[in-house]
């Protein structure tokens, strides 16, 4: 018999069966984008190898050692677009797209990187991407967030952060690229391989580094916010009461720099703790100075993409303990607890029939009682033991959203629940 020809490794077929969860989700994409005024652009999935070279950055991981890169018949070198931004600055030049123009454009399909494979990182995986062009203030920032936030409520996703940072002028960076490197270099024996090549390269993205070892070091660097311009500085300040006065929670992460070479000002990512290590759904920032980069008149310019496979597979996950997973699960430690948990979960039920809360039955430690809470998908552990009982309260513990726990009277457990 022959020998069977398989799919290249971390490339992958959509099956029948699956084609219907794309085709939902491309849908509200598309209809998301035309409330907002977005207009689509397709590019070729092939560019020169030069334009990614040019505008990603020679010293990034998808440059260094990521694209599929190959010479056509004519000798040309060519390359598997790994990212769709640097093709639309490409196409917005060579169509005087952008020139004293507003643009607000979208794309999806398929991006090339030759990365390991594993659960949410593929050779072959789709993008969908927001890119706007003309506007330099960032009322533009907040639009792509709030699309983001919009995104996430319409496909009823849960538990999605938003990390904030700005990387400041190219002034800015400059200068406190200098401290960084100063204060890098005190602690080089902690430096990997690669952060110790980044260190003259490209320094900044040493703080990109998922090395745990070198967390703690990196965590205590000093930050670009006591190095920014003041320009920079007011944008970040607008931006941020924005999100204020639109409802959107975020929290600042200084360490959040992008892999990308050409960000500049506001960068972002939405991130989740459902999908193990690849927790990045969605990332972007602003690129004011790509435009002219690449050979065009200076545009300013922000956008996004994400992973429409990392959404999917969230999608997947999240939908699945909906479907048979409880509210709430209660956790009693000790007989008298076990007693008084018993009355207040009856309790609960009398006056919320339609909470689905689980007693934990057959006693146990704290730690492998919160073990089964987690596994059962409630969205909080309510937590009895003999101090709470003095006290006639209970702690509550929340498992799907980074809070800090808290603690809530007998008596207004049934109120705290219901909200
Ligand atoms: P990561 O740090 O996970 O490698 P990245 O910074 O390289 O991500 P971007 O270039 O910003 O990612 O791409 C935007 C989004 O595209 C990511 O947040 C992620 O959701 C998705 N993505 C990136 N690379 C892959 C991949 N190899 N497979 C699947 N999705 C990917
Ligand atoms: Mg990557």
């Amino acid at each position: 018999m022959a020998k069977l020809i398989q799919s290249i490794r971390g490339m992958h077929d959509v099956l029948p069966d699956d084609s219907h969860r794309w085709q939902a989700f491309e849908a509200i994409i598309r209809q998301l984008m035309a409330t907002y005024g977005y207009k689509e652009i397709r590019m070729p999935l092939v560019e020169s190898t030069d334009l990614f070279c040019r505008s990603i950055g020679e010293v990034t991981d998808i440059v260094e050692k990521e694209m599929y890169t190959f010479e056509d018949r004519n000798g040309d070198k060519l390359t598997l677009r790994p990212e769709g931004t640097a093709s639309c600055v490409r196409a917005g030049v060579q169509h005087g797209l952008l020139y004293n123009q507003v643009q607000r454009l979208w794309y999806s399909g398929p991006m090339f990187r030759h990365e390991r494979p594993q659960k949410g990182r593929y050779r072959q995986f789709h993008q969908f991407g927001v890119e706007t062009y003309g506007i330099a203030t960032p009322d533009i920032d907040a639009e792509l967030i709030l699309i983001g936030a919009r995104l996430w409520k319409q496909l009823g996703l849960k538990g999605i952060r938003l990390e904030l940072n700005t990387l400041g002028s190219n002034e800015a960076r400059t200068e406190y690229k200098k401290v960084l490197v100063d204060y890098l270099n005190q602690h080089k024996e902690l430096l990997d391989e690669d952060s110790l090549r980044r260190l003259t390269t490209n320094p900044l993205r040493v703080l990109d580094s998922k090395n745990p070892a070198m967390s703690e070091m990196l965590d205590n660097a000093p930050t670009l916010f006591d190095h920014l311009d003041e320009e920079s500085r007011q944008q970040f300040d607008k931006l941020k009461t924005s999100l204020e006065a639109t409802g959107v929670e975020y929290t600042i992460n200084p360490r959040l720099v992008r892999g990308l070479d050409y960000y500049c000002k506001t960068v972002f990512e939405w991130v989740t703790d459902d999908l193990g290590a690849q927790g990045t759904i969605c990332a972007g920032g602003r690129y004011d100075g790509l435009v002219e980069q690449l050979g065009g008149k200076a545009t300013p310019a922000i956008g996004f993409a994400l992973g429409m496979e990392r959404i999917l597979s969230l999608l997947e996950a999240q939908q699945e303990q909906k479907a048979d997973s409880v509210d709430v699960y209660l956790v009693l430690l000790g007989e008298a607890c076990e007693l008084k948990g018993l009355q207040l979960a009856e309790g609960i039920r009398e006056q919320m029939p339609e909470v689905k809360m689980i007693t934990h039955c057959g006693g146990g430690s704290m730690k492998s009682q919160l073990k089964k809470a987690d596994k059962s998908g409630a969205n909080i552990a309510v937590i009895l033991g003999e101090d709470e009982l003095n006290n006639k309260q209970v702690t509550i513990k929340y498992l799907r959203e980074r809070k800090d726990q808290k603690t809530v009277g007998f008596n207004e457990l049934a109120t705290f629940i219901a909200a």
